[in-house]
């Protein structure tokens, strides 16, 4: 059997592994002239390495934790002891200057918050998170969008001030991009919202030694010249002998394709025949994300008391983190989600710079000049169309749900938003590649004609 597939990120690499691994001849095909997808590493300062993409994992991230033990690659705890800090404009009143807080709970009515949780939980628990189409109400919840459900749930200033901050850093979301449903599905998926938005026991528990691209890089080192680079899909046409998949440089026969990119991707490629449904639409919304390394000799910030975490309801970061390697050069990672990506991205670099490390300089005080600065923006990065992940905006559910997995004919779907596991996490990437792998191989040869 000849098996062929798109894209070379996590899913796509899983899925090329597993195939080799049973015996499968495979090739992958990836438009970039790099592998990883949303898993990139930039070389900070010598030999030191900064993730410009996905980052964090937890302790339930079980496949990805088994492919670090197979790739050998160690887990680093996220630096996160000391104060934070917030700077947060609360009711009409602006808080000029950040403020120091022991632990991570914002400086805000703990009352609100914990209603805001509450209800968040409320929704949450609702959802059903193998086929979230089917819950109860599926069809109001699919019809809201996430602003919406905060204009009329959200009665306290701190909690319409604190939700799209959570959203913008658990999704890279702006509330009027989701539908309630995808925002409830996403938070189930992802283990629950404190899961979720955890660093000790959660989902931001730890990083990978030397960035998580490492796990891509290993995976197609593995399989060697069974990866193309530099060749992005353009067609894709079933027969009933096979498939041939056509790329900006040539074309390939196989008897199974998997596509392994996000939903607005696919949606570019020519499929002959055409799939029965669209697998975006004109409410999927790209995740809205762009990440800002501001890199110091050391982790400056610690001398200080801070953990280098912050939250800011003013951007351009509305939230950082210690990113330092172990023993290198200090790195502020700072987030730039939401509406407020959008307008970042727009700028010039010279003043995406200035922006930042005056903000940085007004959260940290004292924090000099950073010897190293770089912006990567996922927004305008042609073969992701925005991260972490797909935002399912009103009606993306219902019409698109059921058919999210479902091979048509010799093709098969993987990607991080295929998996309703762990959806736009790494973890939820290698499980639509175990998953797709497996019905590849298993799929009948003569599965094109039943179209
Ligand atoms: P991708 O990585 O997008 O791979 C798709 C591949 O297909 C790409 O290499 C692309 O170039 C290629 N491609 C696209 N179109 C074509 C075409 N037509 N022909 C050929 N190739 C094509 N996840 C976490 O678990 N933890 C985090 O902390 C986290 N943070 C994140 C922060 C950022 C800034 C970003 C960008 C992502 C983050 N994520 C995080 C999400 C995580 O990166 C993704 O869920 C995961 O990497 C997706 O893998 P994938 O293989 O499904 O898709």
């Amino acid at each position: 059997m000849r098996a062929l597939v798109v894209g070379a990120g996590l899913a796509g690499l899983t899925a090329a592994h597993d195939l080799a691994a049973r015996g499968v001849d495979v090739q992958v095909l990836e438009a970039r002239d790099r592998v990883g997808g949303r898993t990139h590493g930039i070389e900070v300062a010598d030999g030191d390495w900064a993730d410009a993409g996905a980052a964090y994992l937890g302790e339930r991230h079980t496949e990805l934790l088994a492919l670090m033990a197979d790739t050998d690659l160690k887990a680093v705890p996220t630096a996160m002891e000391g104060a934070s800090r917030f700077a947060l404009t609360t009711g009409d009143a602006r808080t000029p200057d950040a403020q120091s807080v022991p632990g991570r709970f914002p400086p805000l009515s703990g009352v609100a918050l914990g209603e805001l949780f509450d209800l968040l939980d409320e929704v949450t628990r609702t959802v059903r998170v193998d086929a979230p189409w089917l819950t109860p109400d599926a069809e109001r919840l699919d019809a809201t969008t996430a602003a919406e459900w905060a204009e009329e749930h959200l009665t306290h200033a701190d909690a319409r001030l604190f939700f799209p901050l959570f959203l913008g850093e658990m999704m890279a979301a702006d509330p009027a991009d989701v539908s309630v449903l995808h925002m409830a599905f996403y938070l189930r998926s992802g283990g629950g919202l404190r899961y979720l938005n955890a660093f000790a026991g959660g989902a931001q528990e730890s990083r990978i030694d030397g960035g998580a691209h490492r796990l891509c890089e290993v995976l197609a080192a593995r399989l060697g010249d069974r990866v193309r680079l530099g060749e992005p899909v353009l067609a894709v046409t079933q027969d009933d002998d096979g498939v041939t998949v056509g790329t900006a440089v040539t074309s390939y026969r196989g008897d199974a394709v998997i596509i392994a990119v996000p939903p607005v991707l696919a949606d570019r490629i020519d499929f002959r025949p055409a799939p029965p449904a669209p697998r975006s639409g004109d409410r999927t919304a790209p995740g809205c994300a762009v990440k800002v390394h501001l890199v110091h000799p050391a982790p400056l910030w610690r001398e200080t008391g801070l953990s280098g975490w912050s939250v800011s309801s003013d951007g351009p970061l509305l939230s950082t983190v210690d990113d330092s390697p172990p023993g290198g050069v200090g790195v502020l990672t700072g987030f730039v989600t939401g509406e407020e990506a959008r307008r970042y991205a727009a700028l010039p670099l010279a003043e995406q710079r200035a922006a930042a490390v005056a903000q940085a300089g007004r959260l940290f005080p004292g924090l000099p000049e950073p010897i190293g600065f770089h912006v990567t923006d996922w927004l305008n990065e042609p073969y992701s169309q925005g991260c972490y992940a797909a935002l399912f905006g009103p009606g993306d559910w219902i019409a698109r749900g059921p058919g999210l997995t479902r091979p048509h004919g010799r093709v098969h779907w993987a990607g991080t938003e295929t998996s309703t596991a762990f959806f736009g996490l790494m973890e939820g990437a290698i499980r639509s590649g175990h998953r797709a792998a497996a019905e590849a191989a298993d799929q009948q040869p003569t599965s094109g004609r039943a179209l």
